[in-house]
């Protein structure tokens, strides 16, 4: 089982009770290909766990070259307080990641897709 954390083992030799949790994958493993296009496009960057923080990766990942199945899958580990509070739940993050990296096109795509009319938010 992959990105499986065995919470608790008990019972004896020949009948054991394990409790598990089951990560999320947020990929399809029966599609996925491992191509790796998803992780050159994906605009957000974290520390690589794998290589115990000594360089970056992003949310969509596969934690190292040989893992087995070769399927990514994407940190996700909450939604971001500013998209819960956000009155249209717009994926801030994703736009000022997408921002930062000067794709201003596919930022101004993630408001829209649930915001059609941006200016009915603002403050200004
Ligand atoms: S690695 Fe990413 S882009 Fe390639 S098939 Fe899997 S999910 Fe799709």
């Amino acid at each position: 089982m992959t990105l499986t954390d065995i919470n608790q083992i008990s019972g004896e030799e020949g009948r054991f009770t394990v409790n598990l949790t089951k990560k999320a994958r947020f990929i399809d493993m029966d599609k996925c290909t491992g191509c790796g296009d998803c992780a050159e496009v994906c605009p957000i960057g974290m520390v690589d766990e794998f290589n115990q923080g000594l360089n970056d990766r992003k949310a969509t990942f596969k934690p190292y070259a040989q893992a087995f199945p070769g399927a990514y899958t994407i940190s996700k580990l909450d939604t971001a307080p500013c998209t819960v509070t956000c009155p249209a739940n717009v994926n801030a993050c994703g736009y000022v990641s997408l921002i930062s990296q000067g794709r201003f096109k596919e930022a101004m795509e993630v408001i829209m897709d649930v915001l059609p009319l941006p200016g009915t938010l603002s403050s200004l």
